[in-house]
Formats: C-alpha cells, structure tokens, sequence
C-alpha cells in the first residue's frame, strides 16, 4: 500500500506562479501542499526575471502602447486580449504593493509614485537590475514557509492522478518522488494547480535550468490535456559564451535604468546590429527582433549562432552601468572593464510562448480539478508579474473549488501504475553495448533540438522527429543506470526527465509542423511570411491512445488587429 497525504490545493512548482497560487489560495482558507523539484524560490527561471512591466494607462496612448506591447511584440497576436487586460489591472493595483507588503523594495519618487524607467512601455526593477527575482521569490519563501504551508522540495511530481484512470476523469491528485531519499508517494488533493514554467533545458544552449526538464507538460499530455503552440519558443541572444556554465548569464538589451541608452550587440566585424531605443523602441523586451537581426548577420557569415558576435556598455559611463545594473559585476570576474571591453555571446533556448491550453477566466483546463499558473499555459508569454497574476487567479478558484468538494478516493490502480513507471527505470548494470546511461540520451535530446535551431524548414522538423523517436526506440529501453541506490541518484531522475523531455519535445516538433508560416520568434524558411489569414490561431495537440490528435482553433483579437494579412516574416515588427 502506498503512502499518501491529504490536502485540498496540491501546488505543482515553486516559482513566482506556484508560489503566488499557494498563498492566494491559503488566503481564501484553504489546506495547501507545494510539491518543488528544486529549491522553493530558488528553482525554475523566476529568479531571473530583471524588468517588471508597469501597466500605465494615465493617458490613452500610454494604455494603447502598454496593450500594443502585451499582444503584437510580447505574443504575437497569440493571446487573449481580455486576459491581457484584466491582468494589466493587476500589474497596476496589486503586483507592487503585494510584494511591498512582503518586504521587496521597490524605489519611489518624492510624490511617492513607483519609479519606472522613462520609455514608452515603463518597467520597475528591485533594487538593480537583474536582481529582482532575486528578491522577490525570497520574500515569497519567506511567507510560505512562515505561514507553516506544508512544502516538499527537492521532490518531483511524477504524474497527474485521475479518478477514471489515466487519460480520463477529474483529476484529484498527483504521485511524488523524493530526490533526495527515493520515497514515492501520493497526494489526495481536491484540486490541483500545475505551475512548473516553461524555461526547460531542452537545447543545448538554453537558459532552462536543470530541474526543468518540461515534466508539466509531460504530465499534462499523459493526462489527456492539450498543448497549444508549443512551437512559439523564444531565444535570448545575448547570453554569455563562455564559461559554459554562464550560458544563462544575460546581459539585458532592455531599457536600462539610469540612462536613456541601452546595450549594443556587435558583429564580428565589430559594426553594431542591434541596440533596443533605435530598433524596437515600442518593446521593452525585444528579443523577437533582436533575434531576426541576428539571423541576417549570421546569414552574412557575420555571427554565429555559437559566438562571433559581442554585447556590451562601453557606450555608457561605467559608472551608470555599476550602479543600476547588477550584470555589470561579471565583467570584473572575468577581468574585463565594463566600461571598455565587450564580452561574446551565443543564443540559448528560452522560454516558450505556447504551452497547455488554459481557460484564462478562472485558469481552469480541459481536465476537471487541474488548473494553471505561468508558464506552462499557453496563454501569455509570461513574466514574474503575468504569471503571479495567474497564480492569484488559479490559487483563489483552485481554493474555492476544493473547499465546496467532498475528499475523493485515491485511484489505487493509478498509483500502482505509476510506481511501476517510475521504479521501471531504476535498474543498474554496467556500461557496455547494451546499456546506455540516461544522460546520454538527455544531451541527444538536446542536440537535436540545438540542430533544429531557429531557421526550421519542414525536412529540419521531419529530421528532429526521426531522431527523437530514434532516443526513444533504440536508448531508452537500453536504459541501465550506475547505481540502483535510491538517494540522490541522479541517473534516475535523469531517465525520468528523458521520459518528459520526449513527449515535450516530440509535441513541441509536431505543432512546428502543423504551423506552415513564420510568426515572432518562429521561422520556417520554407514559409518564411507572417500569415494572419489563416495562422492567426491556436495548433493544438493532444495523444489519445497512443495516437497523436491535432486542430487548430482560431484567436479572437477583440481589441487589436495585426495591420496586415500577410507580409514577409523580416519585414515584420513582431
Ligand atoms: C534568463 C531569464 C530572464 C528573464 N527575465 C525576465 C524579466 O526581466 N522580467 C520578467 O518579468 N520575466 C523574466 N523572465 C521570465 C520569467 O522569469 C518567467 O516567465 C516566470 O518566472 C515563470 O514563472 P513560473 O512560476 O511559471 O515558472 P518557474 O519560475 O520556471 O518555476 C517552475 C517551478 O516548477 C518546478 N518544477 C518543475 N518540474 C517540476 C516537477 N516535476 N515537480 C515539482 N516541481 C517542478 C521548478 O522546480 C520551479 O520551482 C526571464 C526568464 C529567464 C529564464
């Protein structure tokens, strides 16, 4: 018999979206557990976050840019406008003071009004930038864990559990996994909001960080759900080269505080390409163009994907740069001069636009009892402020709906065959040419979706495919991992992460399929247009039986209309 605990809100991840659901839902009187792979507040891509938009609508222009941002620049028309509107409202009159109120400090003018940075769509920073994050996850740890909500971390959800089985009925829980001790258990919950991001470690360069190995997403189609637009995934540009290990290290190409400038990139030629106040001043997070800008340089033999171009402030007093800018401290570690020298960089693999399919009212799903936060929805980009909005907004209906439910009985079957799935993999035995060690088929996975890269093409996507279904025929049934221990045995946790990457990966490549256009940081050379007339929509995905299933839906755009039906992809602004 397996043991399990009892709670109403089951919160799946701890980053600004979990940990925003379990205290919006506790708020409501709710029990809550949070399940975290990493460190609450200290995992997944939150700690990362440097600008907070702030949602000024003081004038109609200001709201009109603000909008503008949220739906051409930031999602490419592929949004909810109403969802945008209302969680603008949040941004304005709750986000800043919340977390104020938790001890984050935000700079203020004399008149007491928040500082933001003087550009046509403002963000706040805490206190530097790069920084806020940082300081904001710590305070919600701090609240969490101060108000006794129970919290497994370093502990990984290993899948849904459904009351008519897997792949049917409402779900009323979830299986665990201890890393650190190998104990696998249930958790009986009423209802379940799933918050594990969408800044998975799925390429070889990326800015996802270990943990993220897309489980949610992984979770979520095994239960039945569907993806939406998982091909929309965003690169970073501007992320160091080297050391390797700083391949998340990212220099901003933001509006800066302090100064009206913003940071250069430069071929290697050393003529600038891109800089954000002269290329996409309506952007406040411009990484759309800048990656388009960067294509037609790596296209001119200028740049590689891997290097052969530099970002730097050297046009910027150093001075400014060491005061607001918290990046600006690597330049001393690696014995350079902010204020003279330029460091190199190489793209990574960041955050995806698309994700699990979400009713953004109430952030409910195709499945009963599941709802959503952040990241993994598709419904918006993301951000620390957007996703902690849909953990309010997930948390209170998550809450409201367990407390008017009676407990539900455990699916045993479910959790039988879920203990056998995850104990599957945790056979050791030596190296040889039947075994294949999990980390090997992890850094296959991603190499292929490294080579798939950013310029896509219908042979490219068909060639990713054949090479995931390839890992998953020919090495994970070879899997032998080197010890059978159960503790910290991170070839275990690797072949279940290899599991997730597959499914993740493999629906990721068949949405690129199925979109036959390019659109913000998805480009297909062998469709190389913005088609507003017929790809203005959701691709949806889901597996039944076996069987993949796929349609598309269409996006309402009640507010805001793209100007053009159709126009070539790098003559587009978004
Ligand atoms: C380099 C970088 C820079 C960014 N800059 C900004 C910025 O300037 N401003 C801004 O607003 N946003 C920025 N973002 C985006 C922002 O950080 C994200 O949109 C947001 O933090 C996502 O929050 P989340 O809670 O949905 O996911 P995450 O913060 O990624 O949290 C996911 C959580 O899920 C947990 N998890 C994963 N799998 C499991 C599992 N199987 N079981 C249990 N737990 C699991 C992880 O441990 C983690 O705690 C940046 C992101 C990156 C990567």
């Amino acid at each position: 018999m397996i043991e399990s605990v009892d709670t109403d809100v089951l919160v799946i991840g701890g980053g600004a979206a979990g940990t925003n659901a379990a205290l919006k839902a506790a708020d409501k009187g709710a029990r809550v557990a949070v399940v975290v792979k990493g460190l609450m507040g200290k995992s997944g891509c939150s700690i990362f976050a440097s600008h907070l938009p702030y949602h000024d609508t003081s004038t109609e222009q200001k709201g009109h840019d603000r909008l503008r941002y949220s739906v051409r620049y930031y999602n490419h028309y592929l949004t909810d406008q109403d969802y945008c509107l209302r969680m603008g409202k949040y941004m304005r009159t709750e986000f800043f003071p919340d977390l104020e109120k938790l001890g984050v400090y935000w700079r203020r003018g004399e008149d007491g009004r928040l500082m933001a940075t003087a550009t046509r769509t403002p963000t706040i920073v805490s206190h530097k930038q790069g920084a806020s994050g940082v300081i904001i996850m710590d305070k919600r740890r701090r609240a969490i864990l101060g108000r006794g909500i129970p919290v497994h971390e370093e502990c990984a959800a290993t899948g849904l559990l459904q009351d008519g089985g897997q792949g049917g009925g409402r779900i009323v829980g979830a299986t665990l996994l201890d890393l650190k001790s190998g104990r696998f258990f249930a958790v009986r919950a009423k209802a379940v909001v799933l918050a594990t991001g969408h800044s998975d470690y799925l390429a070889t360069r990326s800015t996802g960080t270990r943990e993220q190995s897309a489980d949610g997403i992984a979770m979520a189609l095994r239960a039945g759900a569907e993806t939406a637009n998982l091909e929309i995934q965003w690169w970073h540009i501007s992320d160091v080269l080297e050391p390797r290990s700083w391949m998340r290290y990212h220099l901003y190409p933001n509006p800066l505080l302090g100064t009206e400038e913003t940071s250069r990139l430069y071929n290697q030629a050393g003529e600038m390409f891109y800089e954000q106040r002269t290329h996409s001043p309506a952007s406040s997070a411009p990484y759309v163009e800048q990656i388009r800008r960067l294509a037609r340089e790596v296209m001119a033999g200028k740049a590689r994907w891997d290097g052969g171009y530099w970002s730097g402030y050297d046009h910027i007093p150093a001075e400014t740069i060491m005061a607001y800018q918290h990046q600006a401290k690597i330049w001393g570690k690696l014995g350079l001069d902010v204020g003279k020298d330029r460091i190199e960089c190489g793209i990574t693999m960041h955050m995806r636009q698309g994700g699990i399919d979400v009713d953004t009212q109430r952030m409910t799903t195709s499945l009963p009892g599941l709802y959503l936060a952040g990241g993994i929805g598709s419904h918006y980009l993301g951000g620390v402020g957007p996703v902690s909005y849909d953990g309010k907004v997930a948390g209170e209906a998550a809450a409201e709906e367990a407390l008017g439910r009676p407990d539900a009985p455990l699916p045993a079957g479910a959790v039988a065959d879920e203990e056998k799935r995850v104990f599957g993999f945790l056979q050791a035995g030596p190296a040889g040419p039947d075994a294949v060690r999990p980390i090997a088929a992890k850094l296959r996975i991603r190499e292929i979706m490294w080579e798939l890269g950013y310029v896509k093409n219908e042979a490219k996507l068909n060639a990713a495919l054949d090479g995931l279904l390839q890992v998953r025929a020919e090495m994970v049934p070879r899997f032998r991992l080197e010890s059978a221990s159960r503790a910290w045995n991170t070839g275990w946790q690797d072949a279940l992460d290899v599991a997730a990457m597959l499914d993740a990966c493999e629906a990721t490549v068949r949405s690129g399929l199925l979109r036959k256009e390019s659109r913000g940081p998805f480009f297909r050379d062998d469709y190389p247009f913005v088609d507003n007339e017929t790809w203005l929509c959701k691709t949806l995905l889901r597996r039944e039986g076996g069987e993949w299933r796929s349609r598309t839906a269409p996006i309402p755009t009640p507010h805001l209309k793209p100007e053009k039906l159709r126009e070539p992809f790098f003559d587009a602004d978004y």
